[in-house]
């Protein structure tokens, strides 16, 4: 017999009448990340999704890998099946668990039964289980409040199950489930882990880059689909749209004040991002900005950039510190890649004194002297999509 994968269900299992949808496409994301590991069973009983080898070919411990980056997961575990006796389960879990229970100071075991025809109730065997396997491992203490280590048993129709110790998976909503956002993704720290939040709640993401070639080179550009593909493993398969930025910011740099450049340019970012928006039946745009962390994102600049759309802008990091920003960006493992010195076009053209309090008909103003319109229209027009899987 083969040892399985147990998904357990996060806030999944919370969602009452819709929750038939939402373990199927949560079933239909790990279907799709585990295929490269080989041929899986997928299927899915009492808040656990069950990830079984077809055959000898299967690479588990990729499978378990991915397992534990999809959305919507909050734990997996290892989980190896036997015959369906005492004697059996007993056997299984001293040999599959052995190191696990040589190394523990103190255990319990529980048991789940689906068969009701078992001949043992549930608390009976796991009696007889923890009683065989304290004689096994004389060291360990019985402890049913605190145990260092839990094992579980699962009775179903086929077989009995042991589990392994599970560990701590991805969490949050299976992505898909919570419709489709466009986001703004740079070369920073912040835009990969806004994106991820924003992912983790179950939304499909489309990406929209601005690139401005010659100010910004091919290694930027490269490193911003390369933070894009650090990503998938989370988000699985992602658009990243590359839009040309380069006569947009030379023209708000000819007629435009120089305290209000990076607003005025943050304008046109979102102008962008809501045309693809509406073009890709998105229905909410997702940045990396934080309150107060550089000059265009006091309050009163957030106001002035979110004038153009009326789409929803989700700002997952509005009150994070940039230390908690870097403890994510690690665990995502964007991190590394973010901090590759290269120019974003926001440091291109950067005023010396950055405008803090702008104001909304002021800028509108100052824009009056712009083709807006045919600005965005050839930016659109130039853009370049790059699929990752
Ligand atoms: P980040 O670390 O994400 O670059 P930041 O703190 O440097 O953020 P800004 O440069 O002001 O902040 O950008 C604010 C947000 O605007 C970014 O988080 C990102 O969502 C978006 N953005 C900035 N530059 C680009 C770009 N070149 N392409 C796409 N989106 C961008
Ligand atoms: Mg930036």
């Amino acid at each position: 017999m083969h040892e399985i994968i147990l998904c357990k269900l996060g806030e999944v299992v919370l969602k009452g009448l819709n929750r038939h949808s939402f373990e199927s496409k949560l079933m239909s994301n790990i279907r799709r990340r585990t295929a490269r590991y080989g041929r899986f069973l997928i299927y899915s009983r009492q808040s656990t999704v069950y990830v079984e080898p077809r055959d000898e070919n299967c690479d588990l411990a990729g499978a378990y890998g991915v397992c534990r980056q999809v959305f919507g997961v909050i734990a997996v575990a290892r989980a190896m099946p036997c015959e369906k006796t005492p004697e059996a389960i007993f056997d299984n879990a001293r040999t599959y668990l052995g190191e696990a229970l040589s190394g523990a100071k103190s255990f319990k075991v529980e048991t789940r039964r689906a068969d009701k025809t078992f001949p043992m109730g549930s608390i009976q065997l796991s009696q007889w289980v923890g009683g065989a396997l304290h004689d096994a491992f004389p060291h360990l203490a019985v402890d049913v409040h605190h145990p260092e280590l839990t094992v579980h048993i699962e009775v179903r129709e086929d077989a009995a199950y042991v589990h392994a110790p599970s560990e701590p998976a991805a969490g949050g909503l299976p992505v898909g489930m919570g419709g489709r956002a466009v986001s703004l993704l740079s070369g920073g720290i912040d835009s990969p882990v806004a994106s991820w939040m924003i992912a983790k709640r179950g939304v499909q993401l489309e990406m929209i880059h601005f690139a401005s070639p010659p100010y910004t080179s091919q290694p930027a550009r490269e490193k911003v689909i390369e933070l894009a593909r650090e990503l998938v493993p989370w988000t699985g398969r992602l658009n990243v749209h590359i839009i040309p930025f380069t006569e947009i910011q030379e023209e708000i740099r000819r007629a435009c004040p120089e305290d209000h450049f990076t607003l005025i340019m943050r304008r046109f970012m979102m102008r962008l991002a809501d045309r693809l928006a509406q073009e890709l039946h998105c229905r909410a745009l997702v940045t990396g900005e934080c309150l107060g962390q550089v000059a265009s994102q006091t309050m009163d600049a957030l106001r002035v950039t979110g004038d153009v759309t009326e789409l929803p802008v989700l700002r997952p990091l509005i009150g994070t510190d940039k230390e908690e920003i870097v403890r994510l960006a690690r665990h995502i493992g964007t991190f590394e890649t973010s901090i590759l010195p290269y120019e974003d076009c926001c440091t291109v053209f950067t005023p010396r004194h950055p405008q803090t309090h702008p104001r909304v008909e002021e800028v509108r103003e100052m824009e009056q002297t712009l083709d807006v319109e045919g600005l965005c229209q050839r930016a659109m027009d130039g853009r370049e999509s790059i699929l990752l899987k």
